[in-house]
């Protein structure tokens, strides 16, 4: 006698079935440069993955690789209404992956039980951005929207303009130093007291500026105030920013002080 649960795990197999075929399909017909590049690129999963964003409706066209790096690839894409979007992927097959992530992901009690191989540490590392994402924009800070998280692929708002990506500190000091200073010792204040997170990596690399203010991005590593080294990270957070603004000629807040200001109750 077939019973309703062998039934329902049927359904549920043939379910996936069709959606599989329905993705091979759709792989098929939308073949264009980019798709044969992204194919060769990713394998079978984030492939899955990118497709089912297709299907739902997050994406509409990747039109290109803004930035390949060796965790992570960025595209330029837009929504189905036309929206320049940025989707980021992490590289769940890329040995470099692991390198210096536990640190950040086993200290922070919102990832305690991640398992250690590559992918799942991938699919963290794009779940905690996507999470410090939302946390910073909550509080104010201004950092890419984040849309949409799934596994190791990671949609937000595209900063920049017709798939130019808005400059970085590094690309292109700012005209005004003082006040781009002031405003991330702002931002970084309402990390620290209204998300309750250290930054972990602010440089030049990681602020792009866009009409003259700056917006942080790449913050997958930041971790909760739990986190036993959330200090000596805000620490270094605070010596990277004067480093680089003394160079720009800003008058900075010296280090101690600043760091008492940030954590003050
Ligand atoms: P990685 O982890 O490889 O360092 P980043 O998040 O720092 O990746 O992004 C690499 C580059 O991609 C950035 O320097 C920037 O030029 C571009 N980029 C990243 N996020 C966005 C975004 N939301 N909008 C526009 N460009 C972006
Ligand atoms: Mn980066």
């Amino acid at each position: 006698m077939v019973n309703v649960a062998y039934r329902k795990n049927v359904d549920k197999r043939l379910t996936k079935q069709e959606k599989t075929y329905e993705t091979t399909q759709l792989m098929k017909t939308k073949r264009s440069e980019e798709y044969e590049t992204l194919e060769e690129v990713f394998d079978r999963s984030t492939l899955m993955t990118i497709y089912e964003f297709m299907n739902k409706g997050a994406i509409g066209d990747i039109h290109g690789v803004v930035r390949a790096g060796k965790e992570a690839r960025i595209y330029w894409a837009k929504s189905p209404e036309g929206k320049e979007l940025a989707i980021k992927i992490y590289l769940t097959i890329s040995a470099e992956f692991k390198k210096g992530k536990m640190m950040y992901i086993e200290g922070d009690p919102r990832f305690r039980n991640v398992k250690h191989d590559t992918r799942s540490i991938a699919y963290a590392w794009a779940q905690k951005e996507y999470k410090n994402l939302e946390l910073a924009t909550k509080a104010k800070v201004r950092v890419p929207k984040p849309i949409s998280v799934k596994n190791n692929v990671l949609i937000m708002e595209f900063i920049g303009k017709n798939g130019t990506p808005a400059p970085t500190l590094k690309e292109l000091p700012p005209k005004h130093p003082q006040q781009i200073y002031e405003i991330l010792l702002e931002y970084i204040t309402r990390l620290y007291q209204k998300a309750q997170l250290v930054h972990g990596d602010v440089s030049e690399y990681n602020i792009m500026i866009l009409r003259n203010k700056p917006i942080l991005f790449d913050i997958a590593q930041a971790v909760k105030l739990e986190h036993p080294m959330a200090s000596q990270f805000l620490q270094r957070d605070i010596n990277n920013l004067n480093y680089y603004f003394k160079r720009q000629g800003a008058n900075i807040t010296p280090a101690q002080k600043a760091i008492e200001m940030i954590t003050r109750d």
